[in-house]
This record gives C-alpha cells, sequence and structure tokens, in this order.
C-alpha cells in the first residue's frame, strides 16, 4: 500500500494525529518499536480537567476547545473501532480551602465570561458520600472535566485506526510526511545538542474499593491529587512529579500519594491497592505542546511536549497536525510552535 502519513509513536499524540489523518482520507501507517501506549501514555489517571479560567491565553483556549470536542470525538472512536475509552464528561469537585470561599466564586463569574454556555465552575455545598473533605463545606463543581481510561483509550483509538484502513507496525521506513510522536526520547532528538525538553515521571495507583463509586460519579481535586472514578468501578489516584529520578519504576514516593489521597477523600479509606505504575511524561522546554514542521527536515513534522495534559489536548492536537500536514492550513497557536522550545 502506498503511505500518505507515516507516525512516529504509538503514544496519544502519534494515535491522534494517526486518527485524524484516517477519517480526512488519508493512508496512514503508524509505527513503534514497543507497540501501542508503551510510553507516558499506557497509564491509568486519565483526568482531561482545564486550569483554572483566569489568566487567559493561547493555551488555555487550544485546551477548552479540545476538551469540549472530545466527547465527540471520543464517541466516534469508539463508534468506528468497537473499542471502549472509558469516556465519561462527569465533572469534577475540589475543596474550597479556608479563607479560599472569594476566589472560587471570582473563578465561577471568570468561568462564566470565559467558558460561555460550554460549562460551568461553580460554588456549593459539598455533597454528602463520594466527595472530598473539605474544611468550609464548600466544593467547586466544574462540568467541563471528564475522565478516560488512557491505556484503554489509546487501544480504541488503534482499533478506530485499523477498521479506517490505518496500519500499526513495529518497524517501516519512513513513507510519505513523517509525523515524529515520540515522547520524552523524541525531545532529545529534535533539540539537536541541547534537549527540546525532558522526561518528568510521574506515578499513579489504581484503587478497588468495597463500594465502589457511582459509575458516574465526578473526579476529585485534592491535596494536589487527582482521583478518578473509571467507568469499571475502579478509582486512580495520582500522580507525582520528579524532575531527577534513578529510574523508571514505581517506587515509595507511591506509597505517600496513596496515603495522601485516602487523607484526602474519606471514601477511600480501606480501598485495595491493584495496579501500581509509573511513565515519564515529555515535557517541551515551553512546557506547551510542540506542534509543526521540524526545522531544516523537510517533509519532517512534530507532535510532542503533552507533558501533564497530553489527553486532555490530544483531540485538538491530532486536527491542528492533520490540518497542517494534509491541508497546509496553520492554525498552530503562539507558544505552541516546535522553535519555542528549541
Ligand atoms: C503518572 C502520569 C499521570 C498522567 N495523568 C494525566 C492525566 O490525568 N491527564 C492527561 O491529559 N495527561 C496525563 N498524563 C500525561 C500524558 O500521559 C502524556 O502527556 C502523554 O501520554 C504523552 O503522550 P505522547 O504520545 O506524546 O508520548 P508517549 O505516550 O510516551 O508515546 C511516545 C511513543 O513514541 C515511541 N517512540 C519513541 N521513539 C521512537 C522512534 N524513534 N520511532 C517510533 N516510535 C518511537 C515510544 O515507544 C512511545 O510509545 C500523565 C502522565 C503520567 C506519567
Amino acid at each position: 500500500m502506498s503511505i500518505d502519513v507515516t507516525v512516529r509513536g504509538a503514544g496519544i499524540f502519534g494515535l491522534s494525529v494517526a486518527w485524524a489523518c484516517v477519517r480526512r482520507g488519508a493512508r496512514v501507517r503508524v509505527v513503534d518499536p514497543r507497540g501501542v501506549a508503551a510510553g507516558a501514555s499506557g497509564g491509568i489517571v486519565g483526568a482531561l480537567a482545564p486550569h483554572v479560567p483566569e489568566r487567559w491565553n493561547a493555551k488555555k483556549a487550544f485546551q477548552l476547545e479540545s476538551l469540549s470536542m472530545a466527547e465527540g470525538w471520543w464517541a466516534e472512536v469508539a463508534a468506528t473501532g468497537g473499542g471502549d475509552p472509558g469516556y465519561g464528561r462527569t465533572g469534577r469537585l475540589q475543596p474550597v480551602a479556608e479563607g479560599g470561599e472569594a476566589l472560587a466564586r471570582a473563578r465561577a463569574a471568570t468561568a462564566a465570561d470565559l467558558w460561555g454556555d460550554v460549562a460551568t465552575w461553580a460554588v456549593e455545598d459539598a455533597p454528602a458520600g463520594w466527595s472530598p473533605a473539605t474544611p468550609t463545606g464548600l466544593v467547586i463543581r466544574d462540568t467541563l472535566s471528564a475522565r478516560l481510561h488512557p491505556r484503554r483509550a489509546c487501544a480504541a483509538l488503534a482499533d478506530a485506526i485499523r477498521a479506517r484502513g490505518g496500519a500499526i507496525a513495529a518497524e517501516a521506513p519512513d513513507a510519505g510526511a513523517v509525523v515524529h510522536a515520540t515522547g520524552w526520547r523524541g525531545l532529545a532528538e529534535i533539540g539537536a545538542g541541547r534537549p527540546a525538553g525532558v522526561p518528568v515521571k510521574g506515578q499513579a495507583a489504581l484503587l478497588r474499593l468495597a463500594d465502589a463509586p457511582p459509575r458516574d460519579a465526578p473526579q476529585l481535586f485534592a491535596a494536589a491529587l487527582h482521583v478518578i472514578p473509571h467507568a469499571d468501578g475502579t478509582v486512580a489516584v495520582g500522580s507525582t512529579s520528579e524532575r531527577d529520578f534513578d529510574h523508571g519504576e514505581p517506587d515509595a514516593q507511591l506509597d505517600d500519594v496513596v496515603a495522601r489521597a485516602v487523607a484526602a477523600v474519606p471514601a477511600l479509606a480501606g480501598a485495595e491497592v491493584v495496579e501500581r505504575w509509573a511513565g515519564l511524561r515529555p515535557r517541551a522546554r515551553s512546557r506547551a505542546p510542540m506542534l509543526g514542521a521540524w526545522p531544516g527536515r523537510a517533509g519532517h513534522w512534530v507532535a510532542n511536549g503533552g507533558f501533564k495534559i497530553g489527553f486532555g489536548m490530544a483531540p485538538k492536537v491530532g486536527e491542528v497536525v492533520a490540518d497542517l500536514v494534509l491541508e497546509g492550513r496553520d492554525a498552530v497557536p503562539d507558544g505552541f510552535r516546535v522553535e519555542d522550545s528549541l
């Protein structure tokens, strides 16, 4: 088969670009010697959550668009390939800290301006049962946040790509336009002498509770941790953020994450840890996604720098890179270009 686009890297960025390209009729081959979701994308957390609604910038606008297109995008992935990404727009609760009510209410007003009718950010009384502990009795509830299961979402994307005639291979030569979505390993290669970014290790755990939260329970953000009830009744908690690390495996820092999560969310007491997981996030120098032409390498493109929000950004990243590669249309926002990290 002749190939229009080769995508190097079968993580969430590579698969999202490949999916956006096959949907537009391109002949696509994804190449990854380690297989689908073997890198940072093979995890278990899957918070698709917005930044705070203030100091608006290109990154937040891009993220808002990506989060709001996610529901339809993942539904099409599931319908095409038959896999289940575990997507649910179930919202998020965060405790309001002592003295934090005025800021929380100000953010509610800002969100009303910036988010329009896409979603709300409201301050309300904490619900009984599935809630973070809150000293004020108040929580912030946003209706933009969603969750998915990262590893399964990647498998579902791979199924959808194959169902539309795309190929996924361990090895193959470059053919057509080449998109490098190679995660933390790729950041050093792109930088040529000075890395375009660094790996940042993260660790997370998957818990099983005697009383599973309801299937549509909101995710929680408390004690700087994501607590994500998945569609199958398990609950993910994470994550660490480690610039300095000796190895990429889970270690004792994860025990601390679990202990902090249990302290912040009473419903987690006594939960069984069913999986411990660690991955290396690709953090570009700009801290933003790195999208666009590889400078000085005609026909080669980059989709990298997902860092902590790669899954939230993925639908929009896929479409913007497909715009560039297939249609020559440049919708990459300022601050997201490859040059911004060189
Ligand atoms: C603990 C943890 C929790 C996280 N939680 C969230 C969250 O809640 N929400 C969220 O949105 N994001 C989250 N993230 C971040 C998210 O996982 C990353 O942003 C995302 O996975 C990055 O995807 P990627 O495709 O760029 O990289 P990767 O998934 O690392 O994929 C890169 C792929 O490229 C392949 N590769 C490398 N070199 C080559 C080559 N030369 N040729 C071919 N293939 C190659 C690798 O084998 C790998 O499979 C979390 C990350 C961690 C570690």
